[in-house]
């Protein structure tokens, strides 16, 4: 059963009014990052952090606590929606078998705000998961994806940001496992909304077609998208989606990368391709990976190129 997160009902507040002025002018987080606008996600994150001290109400749960503009939604809604985040975090936990040795907040709350003004949802490494108000209020908030990122955070030095110099930070650019990093939460929050009965937003609707492996075949049968399924499997941050071309290129990426993380999770086990995690960012997941399949990545990458031409015939 889907259970529609309650959001719908801030429509006639104030400061959703307020908002959805200011979210139509500049349509929308996901669509400010499509149009080729590269921003630093994370830099007003203070700013948004004091801004809810002052304003925003605070729900807490065992593995969630929320915080939202006071004036944006009754109080019992935002108990509801906390409610709704707890079974989908305790659900992704059990996905996860949290607590691991290396995860960075595997026993702690995850702190999710909903924050005004426009930006990409994310994840920002200390435990906290900010997305726009008016994305939640659209009901298109990536809840469980961004609280994967979280269950799935290293000790740090784990993500560029967290390197001190730009060399250092050049190099785990051009090591990291960018469709690891973003293919296993969203398979994990899917199967976590199942569990949960939940809805989880999809941003790149990566189902469209009915499969992800469909749907991944289907955006990367012609050239520039075709180079994105070559691309999942690849170490390195794949700069074209932070460009120009985001919004043709970043739909086929996302779904191929969260397609070939089923394919190895189909083969290997969820339990195993979970702790491929801490190995991400660091020049270790390959053999991690290799060791774990016995199989040359190589030989990985053609099985599940041979599945998906497969899965797309039988449907
Ligand atoms: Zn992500």
């Amino acid at each position: 059963m889907w259970m529609v997160l309650l959001l719908s009902v801030m429509q006639d507040t104030a400061l959703w009014a307020q908002r959805g002025t200011q979210s139509r002018a500049q349509s929308g987080a996901q669509s400010g990052a499509q149009s080729g606008t590269r921003v630093d996600w994370r830099a007003d994150d203070p700013a948004r952090l004091a801004w809810l001290e002052a304003h925003g109400r605070r729900v807490s749960r065992t593995h969630v606590v929320l915080t939202v503009p006071r004036d944006s939604m009754r109080a019992a809604h935002q108990e509801a929606l906390a409610d709704s985040l707890e079974r989908g975090l305790q659900a992704l936990h059990e996905l996860v078998q949290s607590p691991h040795a290396w995860q960075r907040h595997g026993k702690v709350a995850v702190h999710i705000l909903l924050a005004p003004g426009r930006f990409v949802s994310h994840a920002n490494g200390d435990g906290r998961v900010f997305i726009p108000f008016s994305v939640a209020a659209r009901g298109e908030a990536p809840y469980l994806h961004e609280s994967a990122h979280v269950l799935l955070t290293a000790p740090a030095p784990f993500f560029v940001w967290e390197h001190d110099t730009p060399p250092a930070r050049q190099a785990v650019g051009n090591r990291t496992a960018q469709w690891l990093l973003e293919g296993l939460p969203n398979v994990l929050a899917a199967r976590a909304a199942q569990v949960a009965g939940l809805r989880e937003y999809n941003v790149f609707a990566t189902t469209a077609a009915g499969s992800v492996h469909a749907t991944c075949a289907e955006r990367t049968r012609e050239a520039p998208r075709a180079a994105m399924r070559e691309a999942v499997g690849s170490e390195g941050m794949v700069t074209g989606l932070n460009g120009e071309a985001r919004g043709e290129l970043a739909p086929a990426y996302y779904t191929c990368a969260e397609s070939f993380v089923t394919f190895l999770v189909d083969q290997l086990g969820l339990r195993a391709v979970v702790e491929l995690a801490p190995h991400m960012t660091h020049d270790t997941w390959r053999t991690a990976l290799e060791r774990l399949a016995a199989a040359s990545l190589e030989d990985l990458k053609a099985l599940w190129q041979k599945h998906l031409m497969a899965a797309t015939r039988t449907e």
